[in-house]
């Protein structure tokens, strides 16, 4: 995957003039091979090789947008076969069915779940993006009725049904860029054209994977770049066997007609509620694009946007919080300053313990490069002199009549160089070690 420098360089000018700062194209090239120039720095190379160029570093599997406004859903994007080779990129988009013969009051219920079932964890918004909307009527009117009802969400639609029930959905639903599902042997020209018109991804279904080959060489042949996969099977064993392998083809050798995402349907394989969020996270693990449940409930839902969460969050790049002073429970002058470090993981659980003790503190947070506060004491980075130097870099101590600094039960060890750092002016106490005795501590210690 990727050109070698002397690949690169066989495409370039080769007159060495230099103006994309190195003084050869080959070192240029070489460059480019390794990451460290863009393309757009030489200004003499060909459109022939900047379409070249483009093509071979682009990922193997596609990135697919749909939805709109705040609510873009990119799947594909991705490089790796496994998350600890480097990280995944585009999470899969959890989405909901609804059907043009459910009765109407369900589907309101149904679309206000997936409104309200939004989650605030480690500073981000866990929720599903989706909504798949199904024609079992084949009524193109009952269609673009169930498309007004989704409009008053702010969900990525995927339309199901034939190519006249789409139009009339697309009439309604079109600025939302939907997913247009399913293009098959039986309507190829007919799905294709409706992508063509209306610059929206196209879903195609096989049998197999080979049906899906053939597929997808024909609409790449038509101009349609947006393809998603679905590849037919219904049970958890085949469908699978499909993802992993067209994963496989996609990543090792780079097969281009199975380079783009996929869509998977657990509410049609099976309908037992427990087993159908089970099939939707080995989707999410392997190696689904957009998973479509049949309703949203708390209890299936939270624990999905969890599972994407961990296994879609870079593990080279800790999660961190800003560092600094943050408020709670309206702090005085004489509240006391709490210290932690800036692991969002941390930061978020003490901050909640914090606020739910109702007791006025000032969290002071310090920037560990994400660790967690024994992991940054062992590696020199949560010690009293990074503590003293932030407390003064902070100004806290101009807010305070009283000065309480309280550093977290697992560094006890450093209470004595903290003293030293911040002087006489402070006191340091020792808070608990477990964060949940949090509140307990602030009551006794400080109360109102
Ligand atoms: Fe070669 Fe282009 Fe660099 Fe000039 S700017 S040296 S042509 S790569």
């Amino acid at each position: 995957m990727g050109l070698s420098g002397i690949q690169i360089f066989k495409l370039l000018p080769k007159t060495n003039c230099g103006e994309c700062g190195v003084p050869t194209c080959l070192a240029f090239g070489m460059n480019l091979a390794a990451g460290k120039a863009e393309l757009s720095q030489c200004p003499y190379v060909s459109e022939e090789a900047q379409e070249k160029l483009a093509a071979e570093s682009a990922p193997p599997i596609r990135t697919v947008n749909f939805g709109s406004g705040e609510n873009v859903v990119p799947v594909g994007g991705e490089t790796v076969l496994y998350r600890h080779e480097k990280t995944f990129v585009n999470k899969p988009g959890l989405g909901l069915l609804v059907c043009d013969d459910e009765p109407e009051a369900d589907v309101k219920e149904k679309l206000q779940r997936f409104t309200n079932l939004q989650y605030e964890r480690v500073g981000l918004n866990l929720r599903a993006e989706v909504v798949a909307l199904k024609s079992n009527t084949g009524d193109p009117a009952k269609f673009k009725a169930l498309a007004e009802a989704v409009k008053a969400t702010d969900a990525a639609p995927v339309l199901i049904g034939e190519p006249e029930v789409l139009k009339a959905g697309l009439a309604v639903l079109k600025d939302r860029k939907p997913v247009l599902y399913a293009a098959t042997f039986s309507n190829a020209a007919e799905m294709g054209q409706l992508a063509l018109e209306s610059g929206c991804p196209l879903a195609v279904r096989g049998e197999n994977q080979d049906d899906l080959v053939e597929l997808t060489e024909y609409f790449t042949a038509m101009g349609i770049k947006d393809l998603v996969l679905d590849p037919g099977k219904r049970t958890l064993r085949d469908s699978l066997y499909d993802h992993v392998s067209m994963r496989r083809l996609a990543i090792n050798k780079v097969f281009r007609p199975l380079g783009f995402p996929t869509i998977t349907f657990p509410c049609e394989m099976t309908n037992d509620p427990m087993l159908e969020t089970m099939y939707a996270g080995v989707f999410i693990a392997k190696y689904a694009g957009i998973v479509i449940l049949s309703d949203l409930k708390g209890e299936n839902l939270f624990p999905l946007l969890l599972q994407r969460l961990n296994i879609y969050t870079d593990p080279q790049r800790p999660m961190k919080t800003t560092e600094g002073i943050y408020e709670f429970n309206g702090p005085t002058e004489n509240s006391p300053v709490l210290v932690t470090s800036n692991f969002s993981l941390t930061y978020f659980i003490v901050s909640g313990e914090i606020e739910a003790s109702r007791v006025p503190a000032y969290l002071m947070v310090l920037d560990t490069d994400g660790l967690s506060v024994l992991t940054a004491w062992a590696a020199g980075k949560f010690v009293g002199e990074t503590v003293g130097a932030l407390l003064k870099k902070t100004k806290i101590e101009e807010k305070l009549a009283t000065r309480k600094l309280v550093l977290p039960g697992y560094v006890a060890v450093i209470s004595g160089d903290t003293e030293e750092e911040v002087g006489k002016n402070w006191e340091v106490q020792i808070g608990p070690r477990e964060s949940a005795h949090i509140p307990a501590f602030l009551r006794q210690n400080f109360p109102a």
